[in-house]
Formats: structure tokens, C-alpha cells, sequence
């Protein structure tokens, strides 16, 4: 039998700003770790992971990218600079089969993990990417974006959700819990509510999917956290917690938009503190 496998993949960069991305942290604190360019923005990236679960007969992905429904005028806001035709073309290329996906588990709808969910049929007309997949989203999250709040109505592609709903493949997760015997969610809610994280038991061990509780490995730092998140000490609380744990138990944690490494591990570095040390494996594109 073959033994799961834990790959990630980016789908796309993309450019945010950088005072978004670092919220109170002044920017002469960050801009040495994220050079901007000229427009404020920094590198990011994409990254979605994909769980195949021979065993179980069930092949996940942990968001989906921002995929490639975007017209001219996002494409000058977010510089979004794409791997591949689309990431049905970039999980072929790494030898997934796209039609064989079984399950999308969306930490949350913002448009940069969520995007993907649709693609453009010769005519025009959105449809699902994977389409025989339930996709799985936090009934809290799924109320939230479906009625945004004007500050945050811009992270979400309300057609896309359309699309999602009107497929009958929606999968509303109340709260934490196992999805299988392999996979479960946790749920933070402080970047937005009922934010979920795929935690996913390995061979190797425990790995976590921190979404954007720690969209880039410099958020470890406690109090670096994104100006878009709408209860920002709820997050600190949240990421406290889970950081100690992750220490402790030796989590693999996986970055949604760290350029530099998707994995890393962490160490407790005194009060509040802690110590990254990032990786790549062969499983990482
Ligand atoms: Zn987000």
C-alpha cells in the first residue's frame, strides 16, 4: 500500500501590501525580511497542499490559490504572476490526477486561498475545478462571506461562491473536528471568522496548515499581524496556543504564502518567542 503523501504547490506569486501584510509593525521593521517595490507591495506566494490518502481512497486539497478568474484591473493591483495554466494543470504535472480530487478543505473564502475553486469553460461560463469534489468550509466562515462587512466585502468573489453553492458541493464543518481518520480542522477565528486549519496525521508525524493565522514565517512573531485581521488580540491568543503546541509536539507547520520555505518547525525562544526553522522536501514544488 502506498504510504500518504504530504506535497505542496504554489499556484501563483503575488504582490500585497506590505502595511496590510504587517498591520501596527512599522515598516522600517519589516522592509529588511520583504523588500517592497515600488508600489508598497512584497513578494508572496500561493501555495496549496495537497494530501493523497491511498489508503482511504481520498486525494485533498488544502486551499486551492487564486486561480486564474481575474480581469486586468486585479491583475494591476495584485502583480499576480502565474506557475501554470491553471492548478489542474500543476497537480497533472506533479502526477495528481485533478479529476480524481476528492475533497477541498478551505481554511477561509478570502480570494488569494480560495480563487481556484473556479474555472472559465470554453464559453466563458464559471464551473467548478473539481468538480466532484465536497468542498469543505466552516458554516461560520460560509455565513461571513456570504454577507461580508464593507471592510472586508473586497476579499471575496461573491460570483465564486455563487457558482460553489449552486454545484450541491458545499460542505458546511460546524466548529473543529475530524473530517476522517487522517484529517481533522482546527478553527481560529480572529482573521476572519471560522477560519479553518487542516491538521493532518502523516507517517511522519502531525502537520498543520496555518493558513493566514501565519501567512509568512515572520508572523511568529506575536504581535505581527495582518491589518486585515478583524480581532487581532483574539489571533495572538490563538497563535500563542498553537505555536507552544506545535513546539512541543514537533508539528510540521506549512506556510500558505511564505516565499522563502512552505515547512517549518518551531522552538519556544523564551516568553512569547519563538525560533523557526524552515524546510522544503522533495514533496515541495
Ligand atoms: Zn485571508
Amino acid at each position: 500500500m502506498t504510504a500518504p503523501r504530504l506535497a505542496t504547490i504554489v499556484d501563483a506569486e503575488l504582490g500585497l501590501d506590505g502595511g496590510m501584510m504587517m498591520g501596527v509593525v512599522p515598516r522600517p521593521l519589516w522592509e529588511t525580511v520583504h523588500p517592497p517595490d515600488e508600489r508598497n507591495r512584497i513578494r508572496l506566494v500561493s501555495r496549496c497542499g495537497v494530501f493523497s490518502d491511498a489508503a482511504a481512497g481520498r486525494l485533498w486539497l488544502f486551499d486551492v490559490g487564486v486561480g486564474r478568474d481575474w480581469g486586468a484591473k486585479s491583475q494591476a493591483i495584485y502583480d499576480f504572476r502565474y506557475r501554470g495554466p491553471d492548478l489542474r494543470a500543476l497537480l497533472a504535472g506533479v502526477g495528481y490526477d485533478p479529476d480524481a480530487v476528492t475533497d477541498v478543505l478551505l481554511s477561509h473564502l478570502h480570494f488569494d486561498h480560495a480563487g481556484g475553486i473556479v474555472v472559465r469553460g470554453a464559453a466563458g461560463a464559471q464551473r467548478l475545478a473539481f468538480p466532484r469534489a465536497r468542498h469543505h468550509v466552516q458554516a461560520a466562515q460560509w455565513a461571513w462571506a456570504r454577507a461580508p462587512t464593507v471592510r472586508d466585502a473586497g476579499s471575496f468573489r461573491p460570483d465564486h461562491l455563487a457558482v460553489l453553492e449552486a454545484s450541491g458541493r458545499l460542505d458546511e464543518v460546524d466548529g473543529p473536528r475530524s473530517l476522517d481518520a487522517r484529517v481533522s480542522v482546527r478553527v481560529v477565528s480572529g482573521h476572519t471568522p471560522g477560519m479553518q486549519l487542516a491538521q493532518v496525521r502523516t507517517d511522519d508525524g502531525e502537520a498543520l496548515f496555518l493558513a493566514d493565522l501565519v501567512p509568512v514565517w515572520s508572523h511568529v512573531r506575536l504581535p505581527w499581524i495582518t491589518a486585515h485581521d478583524h480581532e487581532p488580540l483574539r489571533t495572538i491568543e490563538d497563535k500563542r496556543a498553537l505555536l507552544r503546541e506545535a513546539a512541543e509536539h514537533g508539528t510540521t507547520l506549512l506556510s500558505g504564502h511564505d516565499p522563502s520555505a512552505p515547512r517549518a518547525r518551531v522552538r519556544t525562544a523564551g516568553d512569547d518567542m519563538f525560533e523557526v526553522e524552515t524546510f522544503a522536501t522533495a514533496e515541495d514544488r
